[in-house]
């Protein structure tokens, strides 16, 4: 007997009825991805569980990469039973033994999903009670606030017992929700809502302009560094690193420079738009906040959204910064955005960029350029990236295991 199994439990999407099916999957998929250096690891699905069996392999890294994957609510390193009831209750004894115990309270939470056990769930929770009690010495019960809770899912092939557990990141799984392509700047907004939309399952390409010589390579190093921050909660990431100087000075020259942030946002919303669509994307994904910049008031928005239908996803739309930076900071991005290198917006960025711009105006000023050509010449000469993750990520243990 041993803690050498993890259990695993879905959270949300274990309400998401017709699908489940598919959401099991990818998340059997996207936890084998993160944990390919234990081969030796088995992961058994059920409709409303998944179970771990570690096989010999190291808990530790296992349980620190099933913390940043989507889908999970939370899990436990379970003790694994046959489902009979002396061995039940040898596996919790050995279960609660394996912690500081002493001193504590407890309860025992049975949970039947083998509705045709000898024992119903009262019964389960008074035969294991009562054989802790007498096993052990200093424990008493608490039914309300137990300090360690003594979790013990029946089942008909086994039965897990569980007494700590993790919390999950929540959200479904990566690739539940379709592919959108997010605009990422190299900024604090782009990269958390990256994050954000990752979150509720929506599998990310990833679109950069750049504006050589303006801006330096660094500033793409930094971009590649936040991709591949992302691909922390998911899987791989593919990188569109648009060329942009050529439309930023032609914008220069025959735009009014209070209308050249307006239309270097649209020529920007165009190009993405047009790899979503190569790329069989169903929405664009931007790091926008309501009155952070002056391209970010509704006026603004309006007239740079005129250039296309697709669904912007907007997931910072109502947060103030101090609740971005938050974010940032706990999914370490924070510190690469805040390195200096100037993104190819800042360099252009007029002195006072119209905050109410017509569309009327952007329109007429536009009509100068041959639009589709700029477009096309900017999509042929994008460089594409494949982001994988770092190998040798060094895994910041952890400690607490029970
Ligand atoms: P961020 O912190 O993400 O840079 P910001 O507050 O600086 O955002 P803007 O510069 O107005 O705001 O950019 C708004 C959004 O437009 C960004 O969040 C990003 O999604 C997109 N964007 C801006 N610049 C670029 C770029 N060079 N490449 C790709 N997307 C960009
Ligand atoms: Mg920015």
């Amino acid at each position: 007997m041993n803690y050498d199994h993890l259990l695993i439990r879905y959270g949300e999407m274990s309400t998401k009825g017709r699908n489940r099916k598919e959401f099991v999957q990818k998340l059997s998929s996207n936890i084998l991805g993160k944990v390919k250096e234990f081969p030796r690891i088995v992961i058994e699905k059920s409709r409303d569980r998944m179970f771990i069996k570690l096989n010999g392999e190291p808990p530790e890294p296992i349980i620190e990469r099933l913390q940043s994957i989507f889908g999970i609510h939370s899990f436990s390193l379970a003790v694994k039973t046959k489902t009979e009831i002396e061995e039940i209750k040898a596996g919790a004894l050995f279960a609660l033994k394996a912690l500081p115990y002493e001193g504590k309270t407890f309860k025992v939470s049975a949970r039947r999903a083998y509705k045709n056990f000898e024992l119903d769930t009262n019964g389960l929770n008074h035969a294991i009670g009562s054989h802790l009690l007498i096993n052990t010495e200093n424990l008493t019960v608490n039914v309300k606030q137990p300090d360690i809770n003594v979790r013990v899912e029946v089942r008909e092939d086994a039965t897990y017992v569980t007494c700590k557990d993790i919390v999950g990141a929540g959200g479904l799984p990566v690739g539940t929700g379709g592919k959108g392509l997010l605009m990422l700047s190299g900024g604090i907004d782009s990269p958390v809502a990256g994050y954000l939309s990752m979150k509720r399952g929506i599998e990310l390409q990833i679109v950069h302009f750049f504006s050589p010589p303006y801006t330096s390579e660094r500033a793409k190093q930094k971009v590649i560094d936040l991709a591949e921050k992302l691909t922390e909660f998911g899987p791989k990431i593919q990188l569109h690193i648009v060329p942009f100087t050529a439309i930023q000075v032609a914008i220069q020259k025959q735009v009014p420079a209070n209308y050249t942030m307006t239309s270097t946002r649209r020529f920007m919303l165009l190009i993405a738009d047009r790899i979503r669509e190569q790329e069989k994307g169903l929405a664009i994904i931007t790091g926008e906040s309501l009155g952070q910049v002056a391209s970010q008031t509704l006026q603004s928005m309006l007239a740079i959204n005129e250039v296309t239908t697709t669904p912007i996803i907007r997931p910072l739309i109502t947060m103030d910064k101090t609740e971005i930076m938050e974010i940032a900071k706990r999914i370490d991005t924070l510190e690469i955005s805040n390195r200096p290198y100037e993104d190819c917006c800042t360099i252009f960025t007029p002195s006072s960029p119209k905050t109410k711009p017509k569309k009327e105006k952007i329109n007429f000023y536009e009509s100068f350029f041959d639009i589709d050509e700029m477009v096309n010449d900017a999509v042929a000469n994008t460089e594409k990236l494949i982001i994988t993750g770092k190998k040798d990520k060094e895994s910041s243990v952890f400690k607490d295991l029970f």
